[in-house]
């Protein structure tokens, strides 16, 4: 199906699935979860979900291990195999756009999942059954989160609660394990925005949409490109590139200094016109430095956003593709 904004696939199959894998410094891993992906495509096209001419596109985010090298030999002893090599690392959501955008003219449904396995690749025939029913977006859920660290489930847990009560739509316990058709991802390349938040995008993008649930492995190697400080920092992006919530609670946080000060002036007139004058630099000190942590952080939260503001006028590009294996 050409992927044109709006367009609905009426058709139930079988469908040409593309199924991108993002991979920055995988090559210990890549193989392998290729080896197992193609079996398991092979099985959906016998069942009959899945036409014969799908396909895997691996995207190397630039790697600086020997990670293209085995994407060339792979996609070279097979044709079911592409890869898409990145000119350097551009992170993980703009891997993932680079491997949408580039194959949604070639696939009807297209499938993100993370290269080390992480994700249950049993469900994919699930997740194709929902796009028979007419479903659009399927998101994959992660039933537990035992295999995470410790500090992994404090930042979701923190980030989940702030993001309820902003009111966003968010999927609990949905990463980047998800398919779409062609059409939705044709939406989601009008989202032009620098700070691009896929997991928040795709609810908004709207049309039916269905949860599959899964349990999340081990990795299988190699080591987690999240750790907790990378998790903050992707947390307080999703944040800042979805709400303005934080801008009203400066505004708060101002009005609340302004009832403070104008109370504490009522007081310090009437002891002054009773003869009770106030005296002593520790209160004084105290508003000061209370108020001055306020201003500090508030300017520090509005720096936030017209950071973001800079970078979306600069318009650049998200992602630079250096090479493909198929030469397009
Ligand atoms: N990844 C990427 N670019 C980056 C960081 C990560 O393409 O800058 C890929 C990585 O190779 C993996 C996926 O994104 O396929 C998720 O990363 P990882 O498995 O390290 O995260 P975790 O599963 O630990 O949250
Ligand atoms: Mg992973």
């Amino acid at each position: 199906m050409e992927g044109r904004p709006g367009t609905s696939r009426t058709n139930d199959g079988p469908f040409k699935v593309c199924i991108v894998l993002p991979c920055y410094n995988e090559a210990g891993v890549i193989g392998g979860t290729v080896s197992v992906l193609l079996k398991e495509l092979d099985a959906l096209i016998s069942s009959g979900l899945a036409s014969s001419d799908s396909y895997l596109c691996c995207v190397d985010d630039g790697s600086r291990d020997a990670t293209w090298e085995e994407i060339s030999g792979l996609a070279a002893a097979n044709q079911r195999i592409r890869g898409i090599k990145l000119s350097a690392n551009f992170g993980h959501p703009n891997a993932l756009i680079a491997g949408l955008f580039s194959n949604r003219s070639r696939a009807d449904i297209l499938i993100t999942m993370d290269a080390d396995l992480q994700d249950d690749v049993s469900v994919l025939a699930r997740m194709l059954e929902e796009h028979r029913t007419g479903k659009r977006v399927v998101y994959g859920v992660r039933l537990d989160r035992k295999v995470d660290t410790f500090s992994k489930r404090i930042a979701a847990a923190l980030f989940y609660r702030v993001m309820g009560s902003m009111n966003k739509r968010m999927i609990r316990g949905h990463a980047d394990f998800r398919s779409a058709d062609a059409g939705v991802i044709a939406d989601l390349e009008r989202f032009g925005e620098a700070n691009i938040y896929l997991r928040g995008i795709f609810p908004l993008i709207g049309y039916p949409s269905a949860e599959v649930r899964f349990i999340r492995q081990e990795r299988h190697a190699g080591d987690s490109k999240y750790p907790f400080r990378k998790l903050f920092s992707l947390a307080w992006e999703g944040i800042t590139s979805f709400t303005t919530t934080p801008l009203k609670l400066v505004f708060l946080a101002g009005l609340f200094m302004f009832l403070v000060a104008f109370g504490l002036g009522i007081w310090i007139l009437w002891s002054a016109f009773n003869d009770h004058p106030i005296q002593g630099w520790a209160s004084l000190a105290m508003l000061t430095v209370t108020f001055s942590a306020i201003n500090t952080m508030s300017v520090g939260v509005i720096g936030e956003y017209v950071g973001k503001i800079y970078k979306e006028v600069k318009h650049r590009p998200r992602y630079i593709i250096e090479t493909t294996t198929h030469g397009d």
